[in-house]
C-alpha cells in the first residue's frame, strides 16, 4: 500500500495504487474487490474486525463540547500532488485535477463510521433502473423517456446514518372502552306513516387503566447527512442491515462519501420520534378493549446503543424542459425514489374519464 503522505490527521488521504501498473483502484460494486481502472487488475478487500454496537451514554459524554468547526482543510493528491481544499462535509471524492479517487478519511474529530453496506448495484444497473423507472411513470409528459438526460449525472454516494437500539418503558394512564349492546324501540317515518321497530344499540363502558409497557427497538435508522431530502430518506428503505460490514476506506474508493452532520443526541431525538407511533400502539394494545383513551404516557429509554453507518445511494438529477428532478436509488435493492414531472393534460384526461365512467355507472343503476 501507499506510504509517504503527511500523517498529521487532517489533510491525510489514504491511498492505494494498482501494484501491476500504478493505476487508480476503485471499489467494484457488487464484489468485495478493488479494480484497476487502467489494467483491470483486482485486489481483494480484506475485512477486519466485527460490526459492534457502541454505548450511547458513554459516547455522548465523551463527545460533549466536541462539534464540527467548519474549518477547511487541504489534502494533497497522491497521484499528481495538487493540493485541494476538501469540502467540509465530504469524506471521499476525486482529485479535481486528475480524477484520482481520494478518501480523505473521517478526520480525527469527525466520528469514524463503524460499518457500511457496500454498493451492490453497479452504475450501469443503476442507470438501467432509472430508465425503466422513467419509462414506467404514469401520467408522464409525452417524450419524457426520449428527452430526459440522465447518464452524465449519476453519482454514487455513501450517505451517513445512525442506527439506534433502545429499550423503551412507558408508564401510561387511560381508559378502556368496552362495547355492549341493548335492544331499544325506535320510531321512524316511513312513507308518511310512523312505525316502531326494535333496534340493536351500541354503548361503550369506560373503565380506568394504567401500567407500564416495555418495548425494545432494533436499528432505528436516522439520516445523519444532508444529501437526501428528509422525505426521501425513509422512502428508499428497507436496507439489509444484517449485511453490514466493518468500515474500511477501500469501499469508498471511486465513490463520494458524506460526513456526518448530525450530533449523536440530535439523532436520538429523531429516533424517539420514529419510535413514538409504535410505542403508542403498544400502549393501545395493552389497554385492550374495543376503544382506548390515553390520558398520559411517559417513556423512558434504557440500554441505548448505536452504530454510525454509511449506506450506498446512486443519486441523479434528470433534466426535462428546463427543470431538474432529483432521483435516489437504493444501491442494495435498486428501489428508485424521486421527483418527477406530471402531464397536466393526461391527469385531466384521466379525471374526465373517471367522471364519465361514474356518470354512466350511476345512469345504469337508476
Ligand atoms: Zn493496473
Ligand atoms: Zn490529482
Amino acid at each position: 500500500m501507499n506510504s509517504g503522505h503527511p500523517g498529521d490527521g487532517f489533510g491525510e488521504t489514504s491511498g492505494r495504487a494498482c501494484r501491476h501498473c500504478g493505476g487508480a483502484l476503485r471499489f467494484e460494486a457488487g464484489t468485495s474487490e478493488l479494480r484497476c481502472s487502467h489494467c483491470g487488475g483486482v485486489s481483494p478487500i480484506s475485512p477486519s474486525g466485527e460490526v459492534a454496537e457502541r454505548d450511547y451514554a458513554a459516547h455522548l459524554e465523551a463527545a460533549a463540547g466536541e462539534r464540527e468547526t467548519g474549518e477547511f482543510f487541504e489534502a494533497p493528491c497522491e497521484k499528481c500532488g495538487a493540493r485541494t481544499v476538501i469540502p467540509e462535509h465530504e469524506a471521499a471524492g476525486s482529485c479535481p485535477f486528475c480524477g484520482w479517487p481520494m478518501v480523505y478519511g473521517y478526520a480525527a474529530r469527525r466520528m469514524r463510521p463503524d460499518a457500511l453496506l457496500p454498493f451492490a448495484l453497479s452504475r450501469d444497473l443503476a442507470v438501467g433502473r432509472l430508465r425503466a423507472w422513467i419509462a414506467g411513470l404514469r401520467f408522464a409528459p409525452a417524450g419524457l423517456g426520449r428527452h430526459a438526460r440522465i447518464d452524465d449525472a449519476v453519482s454514487g454516494v455513501y450517505v451517513p446514518f445512525y442506527t439506534y437500539d433502545v429499550l423503551t418503558r412507558t408508564r401510561y394512564r387511560g381508559e378502556r372502552g368496552e362495547y355492549h349492546y341493548t335492544t331499544e324501540n325506535r320510531t321512524f317515518r316511513e312513507g308518511g306513516r310512523t312505525v316502531t321497530r326494535s333496534q340493536r344499540v351500541r354503548h361503550t363502558r369506560w373503565s380506568p387503566v394504567g401500567g407500564t409497557v416495555d418495548l425494545p427497538f432494533d436499528d432505528i435508522l436516522v439520516h445523519a447527512g444532508k444529501s437526501l431530502p428528509a422525505r426521501r430518506a425513509d422512502l428508499i428503505e428497507p436496507w439489509d442491515l444484517a449485511k453490514l460490514v466493518p468500515y474500511s476506506d477501500d469501499y469508498l474508493r471511486g465513490f463520494r462519501a458524506e460526513a456526518c452532520r448530525l450530533g449523536l443526541g440530535e439523532g436520538f431525538a429523531l429516533a424517539r420520534e420514529k419510535a413514538a407511533p409504535a410505542v403508542y400502539s403498544a400502549v393501545r394494545k395493552r389497554i385492550g378493549g374495543d376503544e382506548q383513551r390515553i390520558h398520559s404516557a411517559e417513556t423512558e429509554y434504557f440500554d441505548i446503543t448505536f452504530k454510525y453507518i454509511l449506506l450506498p445511494v446512486w443519486m441523479s438529477v434528470f433534466r426535462f424542459r428546463g427543470k431538474s428532478y432529483p432521483i435516489f436509488i437504493n444501491a442494495r435493492t435498486g428501489e428508485v425514489e424521486g421527483e418527477r414531472p406530471y402531464s397536466a393534460w393526461k391527469i385531466a384526461g384521466a379525471a374526465a374519464l373517471a367522471l364519465l365512467v361514474l356518470i354512466l355507472a350511476l345512469a345504469w343503476l337508476r
